[in-house]
């Protein structure tokens, strides 16, 4: 079973450090057994940043809302149902996020004392920190991931984003280099329906994340992150600036280059013929 100490002096070998922003994207089941639980991993991150860092969070709360169609109707089947019978209106200081979705660590963040989030209804983010208010204030309801998001301002201060647990298939952050690359897919829009009956569009939906692993080698091979553990998980490390800049270059190249190869994907279907691409290549595994 690991201590505090121990998820603490494992970050610091990892490469994390006082006065860093970090995104944090984690799977606290991979982590295993600790003594304190969630918290006590959120106080080894915050001890690992110190007082001048920041941790952010993805906040997401996709269940709060339900997909519609162009003319308006909601998509009915019978789970759909129940979940709009549950669902309350986005409230950033209240709606606990999707815990399936991204795991138990950000709904720990969101209830800390000193969280900011926030206030898109669908792609919300959680800080924490010095600087918690700059990554959450004013963020734009269209293309959450792109431009002016939490995303794009850790970016700007030069931040960096650890894979606790998990690995490319969670990690959000490729998101903003598939908007700033100019992808065609990342210009689809979503027309959604709030707990208070209001129909919504929100441009910029992000795509499949299940092809993001064929970054990974190129990030290896510029020795751009560092890998190692925290508790029982297999983490990585790297630089914000870095893993953009080299994904919108990959992309720039070949804009379907990241989207997942199953068939049966209709996202990455629709994606790539967008794209104008037909993608010979051998089925993921994965
Ligand atoms: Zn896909």
């Amino acid at each position: 079973m690991w201590c505090q100490k121990d998820i603490t002096s494992q970050l610091n070998a990892l490469g994390v450090r006082q006065g860093d922003s970090l995104l944090v994207i984690s799977s606290l089941r991979a982590v295993g057994e600790t003594v304190c639980g969630a918290s006590g991993v959120l106080s080894s991150l915050l001890e690992a940043v110190g007082p001048n860092g920041n941790l952010l969070f993805p906040a997401f709360t996709l269940s709060n809302v339900l997909p519609v169609t162009e003319t308006g109707e909601v998509f009915c089947s019978e789970d759909e149902r129940l979940a709009s019978a549950l669902m309350t209106p986005f409230e950033p200081e209240s709606t606990p996020v999707d815990t399936n979705l991204i795991g138990i660590l950000p709904e720990i963040a969101r209830k800390h004392p000193d969280a900011y989030r926030s206030s898109h209804p669908l792609f919300s983010f959680t800080a924490l920190g010095e600087d918690a208010h700059f990554f959450v204030r004013a963020t734009p309801h269209h293309y959450p991931f792109g431009s002016e998001s939490p995303l794009a301002r850790l970016f700007q201060k030069d931040g960096s984003v650890i894979l606790l647990g998990t690995d490319y298939s969670a990690n959000i952050a490729l998101h903003l280099a598939e908007i700033w690359a100019e992808t065609p897919y990342t210009r689809r829009s979503l027309l959604y329906r709030t707990a208070d009956k209001r129909t919504c569009e929100m441009m910029g939906v992000p795509g499949c994340r299940a092809g993001f692993g064929r970054l990974e080698p190129l990030m290896n091979q510029s020795r751009l992150q560092r890998i190692g553990t925290v508790g029982s998980a297999k983490c990585r490390l790297f630089s914000m600036r870095m893993a953009i800049s080299l994904a919108t270059t990959y992309l720039g190249g070949e804009p379907s280059g990241l989207l997942c190869r199953n068939p049966e994907c209709s996202r990455c279907t629709t994606a790539r013929k967008l794209c104008g691409s037909q993608d010979s290549s051998p089925t993921d595994t994965q």
